[in-house]
């Protein structure tokens, strides 16, 4: 730390990003994207509109709230488009949250929620997961904190139902619930429906995972208008042009091209069930996930002692040193080819187990 770091954060211990090794010839499993890349049709519809780039982004994005706005059945004015969700992420912690307004979320979660909350000086409440795993909504009523929820939850792949997320809202009227729904197109169910009856709902989510753009940052938070309103306020304090027009371009042609999505998303759901029951047979438990990643454990090999050999071999998974999961294994879904890849040098490994 220099002598020039501000005092207000020298406490700060930032997020562990998971390895982004520049080569390309690993089998990449262990930060979630997608294995497919946009489609030639997305890909073509940003080249033939994008912004000219001497000029700075088109500034309210309107293109592709509107296109949003449509496919949700809410208007353009209920969404606001950030960097990434985790932009909108910490957003929304600066937006709503202060040692008056503190934050909660599950003990086991995304990792990056008690590092903004530290980030914006937010006292913050862990809630334990109950003990397989999943949230229990009654943890979350009248908390009198603003109430942070992966949905489906991370690292577990675990989702609760828009009605069990209803409840957490019904008792929960003076508090933002933002629910981070990164996961929700492999399996989940998303609450932005729920907008419309319950104006203390931000619904977040993000073009990195079912539509393949991680690279390009995109993200969304859908909520009541007055709730948008607060989180520009912020993003016009912060970074208007937060959303660049490459993406901008990409993301509108993503999203006019919904087949292929969801197209993408059916093979990475079918991937998983074919990679489960895999794993179940080598005597793997494995959570029943509707996200593009599977959490796994065996009593036959640590997480760690799987990790590293894993590694040695070229494939990368993603384990967390953190009470409660540390002997447990986070394996993104991707094709079925990288899916063999991976099976087929687990079952070699237990068979060279002592
Ligand atoms: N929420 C959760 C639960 C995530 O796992 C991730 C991906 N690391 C994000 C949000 C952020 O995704 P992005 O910033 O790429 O939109």
């Amino acid at each position: 730390m220099s002598r020039f770091y501000s005092y207000k954060n020298a406490s700060l211990v930032p997020y562990t990003p998971g390895e982004q090794p520049k080569a390309l010839n690993v089998t990449k499993l262990n930060t979630n994207e997608n294995p497919f890349p946009p489609s030639e049709k997305a890909l073509a519809f940003a080249r033939e509109h994008i912004r000219p780039l001497n000029l700075y982004p088109e500034i309210q994005c309107i293109d592709v709230r509107r296109k949003l706005a449509e496919l949700h059945g809410v208007d353009a004015d209920n969404i606001v488009l950030g960097n990434g969700s985790d932009e909108l992420l910490n957003f929304a912690f600066m937006t709503f949250c202060d040692d008056k307004k503190q934050a909660a979320f599950p003990s086991i979660s995304y990792g990056f929620y008690p590092v903004y909350a530290d980030l914006n000086h937010v006292p913050y409440t862990e809630i334990p997961l109950r003990e397989d795993f999943s949230v229990a909504p009654e943890d979350y009523f009248d908390l009198g904190k603003n109430i942070f929820i992966a949905n489906p939850n991370a690292p577990t792949g675990l989702a609760l139902t828009r009605a069990q997320v209803e409840e957490i809202l019904k008792h929960n009227r003076d508090s933002v619930a933002v629910i981070d729904e990164a996961y929700v197109d492999f399996g989940g169910e998303t609450c932005i429906p729920l907008i419309k009856d319950y104006d203390n709902l931000l619904v977040i989510q993000t073009f990195s995972k079912s539509r393949s753009m991680a690279g390009a940052r995109l993200g969304f938070a859908a909520g009541d208008k007055a709730l948008i309103d607060d989180l520009n306020t912020i993003k016009y304090s912060t970074n208007p042009y937060n959303v660049n027009s490459m993406t901008l371009a990409l993301g509108l042609g993503v999203l006019l091209d919904e087949e292929t999505t969801k197209a993408n998303c059916r093979t990475v759901m079918d991937n998983r069930a074919y990679t489960t029951a895999a794993l179940e047979e080598l005597g793997f438990t494995v959570l029943p996930s509707c996200s593009n990643f599977i959490f796994t454990v065996s009593d036959r090999i640590t997480s760690l002692e799987l990790y590293t050999k894993l590694k040695e071999r070229g494939v990368l998974i993603r384990r967390f040193d953190k009470a409660g999961i540390e002997t447990w294994s986070r394996i993104t879904i991707g094709t079925r080819e990288q899916m063999d890849i991976l099976l087929k040098n687990i079952r070699e490994i237990l068979e060279e187990l002592p």
